[in-house]
């Protein structure tokens, strides 16, 4: 068994490589090599690491399922080089891309660690060096020989999360994201405390499998009160649309005006996927908990459960990309594929 992990450190852009404009104080991303320079403690960790750029690093504000496929291709072409795989990336669509990810690689048994920072590194007070250097250490963590993280985890101040659960909650603390309902996966204190009954433990013989057709013909209505019947019926004849995430309230509820359930039921009945998700950061969607949900389940809403609006957006995407038939679509959205929702 060999000693030192070797981990391939992605940089997609973010904050975390960014420098300030000092004449508009505008802030842009810069050359990754900067990053090395600004982080010699990298290389005095216990294991290899190998870094690969995105030529041009974005601001994740324009990250799109292009350059998903990108991260996803690295990864796949470097899967049996490398023990783990370390994804530097923005924090503001980071939970997308998680969930993104998560989905893309089929079959993942080894460690995807995002991370990112809110101060870019070469500030002092900056957030940066914590985040990555334990995002490495997780990435590079085994036990009898085998990685202990074996998903798509998302670490950000001193958490690390399952991806697919989480949400950035905060445009300013150091702590900007929440997975509220999933436990964190490893905390990081004076030791690594790691939370292994919660951990996915996909074992490695079907070997990685690399999806990058992802359809982006997909929607987000959040509901509000005195939304207006043109409005909905705008979005709901959208030219071309294949899935309609509901962003509703509480369990799941909504209004029952006679005209809203029948634009919905009508597009239901022309094709279209509406999946009933809770606009609350926590808690699941339970319809026929309410009256106000009693309908939205008759006329056969898929039930988005506890996933978060990012996992539901990325796992629509996903399953559009497979072409399934309209049942089978249903009766995967509803079950967990990657520990994205509950079970029931
Ligand atoms: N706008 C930045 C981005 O998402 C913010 C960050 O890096 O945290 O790329």
């Amino acid at each position: 068994m060999k000693e030192r992990a070797n981990i391939l450190l992605i940089y997609t852009g973010g904050t975390i490589g960014m420098v300030k404009d000092y004449e508009t104080g505008a802030l842009s991303a810069f050359d990754f090599t900067e990053l090395q320079k600004n982080i010699p403690e990298l290389f005095q960790l216990d294991c290899d690491i190998t870094t690969v750029s995105f030529k041009n690093p974005i601001d994740s504000s324009n990250m799109n399922p292009t350059y998903w496929a990108d991260i996803v291709g690295i990864i796949g072409e470097n899967y049996a080089d490398f023990d783990g795989f370390v994804v530097l990336h923005g924090s503001d669509t980071m939970s997308f891309t998680a969930s993104a990810l998560s989905f893309m690689l089929e079959n993942l048994a080894k460690p995807v660690i995002l991370t990112g920072s809110q101060l870019p590194i070469g500030d002092l007070r900056t957030d940066a060096k914590e985040n990555l250097i334990t995002a490495i250490q997780i990435a590079s963590l085994t036990e009898n020989g085998q990685p202990v993280i074996r998903e798509v985890g998302l670490y950000f101040e001193y958490k690390l999360y399952r991806g697919n659960r989480t949400t950035k909650i905060n445009a300013e603390h150091f702590q900007a994201f929440r997975s509220l309902n999933y436990p964190t996966l490893i905390e990081s204190g004076v030791n690594l405390k790691i939370n292994y009954p919660y951990l996915l433990s996909t074992k490695g013989e079907k070997g990685l499998h690399v999806r990058t057709e992802m359809d982006s013909r997909v929607g987000i209505l959040k509901l509000f009160p005195g939304m207006a019947r043109e409005f909905v019926e705008a979005v709901l004849n959208a030219k071309d649309l294949k899935v309609l995430i509901l962003e509703t309230y509480g369990a799941g509820n909504a209004f029952t005006d006679e005209w809203f359930i029948k634009i919905l039921e009508d597009s239901i009945l022309n094709g279209l996927h509406i999946v009933n998700v809770t606009q609350c950061v926590g808690g699941a969607v339970v319809m026929g908990q309410y009256q106000t949900s009693e309908r939205l389940r008759q006329i056969q809403l898929i039930n988005g459960k506890d996933l978060t609006t990012e996992a539901a957006v990325a796992k629509a995407m996903y399953l559009l990309g497979m072409q399934l038939p309209s049942s089978q679509f249903r009766a995967f959205f509803e079950r967990p594929l990657r520990g994205e929702m509950q079970q029931n």
